[in-house]
């Protein structure tokens, strides 16, 4: 089981014959074929469940989720509804962090990749082959236990497939790249079922790159690089928002001036009891070798770019850094920070009290 909260599955364990005979009989020939596929229909206990996302906004009600554990069990779930007369809509789905709900499809099949979530690490230690439906804390956990790492989004139950597929922007990108630069091979299943592995289709594994998601076929695998653990320096300096001129201003020089590829920096706006809406630079150097003298010496000058409110930057690792877990910086239950805050009246609290910026 990972360590992060967000990436925990459901177990429920699906329909059972008579109930798919009983509210979506058109399904059955794909049940008898695949006797051991996972299925929910809506009155299926943990449908609810299999079928939240993110945006716990979204309405979408699916006709059926399918939780494939194999790569014949997608291809089978997606060649017969594309086949099927008219053609059943299908949506492919694995962190569910589209904020449009893109990974649900109304009346339609959700092709839930949850379930296919494996870590393989080759033998010469610089890549390993996963699972489409693996989320990026899942990785992180399985790899942070054999001393490796790779780039991941903030949140660590974004789904690695649907980051990376989609160009995925995280706090190693100043050394390691985006997510899209990881890719290394994929196993693909097309509209039609058929499962192209690219490396008998390199066009194929170009457009993957960056091309955005879904758009060519459910990505059942990936073959991603991975890293050894690095030596890093990571964490926040809050600053508060009031200040947001003079701190942008002050990093753009620092940056015009010298941006080493070891350093990464990204900014998050929240509203935090005590500090009052503020800005968050999450600060990240990646250092080859163990002696992290220009790592401190660049903290330092960072430092300077405005008055630092919270300064928790340290040597860590990458999963230990903030924004892992992201939750700190809206649950605010860091020493000092002050109360609980859900991520809505944060935001709340956020407009409410935003300063006026530009004036
Ligand atoms: C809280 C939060 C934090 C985020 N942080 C970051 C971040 O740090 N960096 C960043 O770059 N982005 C970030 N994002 C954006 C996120 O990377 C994208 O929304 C991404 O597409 C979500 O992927 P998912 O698998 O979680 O979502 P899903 O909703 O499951 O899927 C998103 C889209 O990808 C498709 N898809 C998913 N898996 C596959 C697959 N295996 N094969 C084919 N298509 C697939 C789905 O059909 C859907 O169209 C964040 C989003 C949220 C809500």
């Amino acid at each position: 089981m990972s360590k992060y909260p967000d990436t925990t599955i459901y177990t429920a364990a699906g329909a059972s014959r008579e109930t798919v005979q009983a509210e979506v009989p058109l399904f059955l020939p794909l049940l008898d074929a695949h006797p051991a596929l996972t299925l929910f229909t809506r009155s299926t206990p943990g449908f609810e469940e299999v079928r939240q996302v993110f945006n716990a906004n979204t309405t979408i009600q699916p006709l059926v989720v399918v939780s494939p554990r194999t790569e014949a069990e997608v291809s089978a779930t997606i060649s017969f509804c594309s086949s099927h007369s008219p053609r059943i809509p299908l949506a492919i789905r694995s962190g569910g962090h589209d904020m449009w709900g893109r990974s649900l499809v109304q009346d339609g099949v959700v092709v839930d990749l949850r379930n296919i979530k494996y870590v393989e690490i080759s033998e010469d230690k610089s890549s390993a082959r996963i699972g489409g439906g693996i989320m990026g804390g899942q990785l992180l956990d399985h790899l942070e236990k054999l001393g490796y790492t790779t780039p991941t989004g903030f949140c660590t139950g974004v789904g690695y497939a649907g980051w990376s597929l989609n160009g995925g922007y995280g706090v190693l990108e100043g050394k390691y790249g985006l997510g899209c630069d990881q890719i290394l091979a994929a196993r693909v299943v097309t509209a039609t079922g058929e499962v192209v592995d690219t490396k008998d289709d390199p066009e194929l594994l170009w457009a993957l790159r960056g091309a955005g998601n879904g758009n060519f076929g459910a990505v059942v695998e990936l073959t991603i690089k991975i890293y050894p653990q690095p030596t890093m320096l990571g964490g926040r300096l809050v600053f508060s928002l009031t200040e947001i001129q003079t701190v942008f201003t002050n990093l753009h020089e620092l940056l015009v001036e010298e941006f080493p590829d070891e350093y990464s920096g990204d900014f998050l706006c929240a509203y935090v009891p005590g500090l009052g809406p503020i800005i968050t630079l999450l600060y990240t150097w990646v250092q080859d070798g163990k002696d992290l003298t220009r790592a401190r010496a660049h903290l330092e000058k960072t430092q300077a770019v405005g008055k630092v409110l919270l300064n928790d930057v340290a040597e860590s690792k990458y999963c230990e850094t903030p924004p892992y877990p992201i939750r700190w910086h809206l649950q605010a239950s860091q020493p000092g920070i002050g109360k609980k805050l859900t991520r809505q009246n944060s935001s709340q609290q956020l407009r409410a009290n935003m300063p006026p910026l530009w004036t």
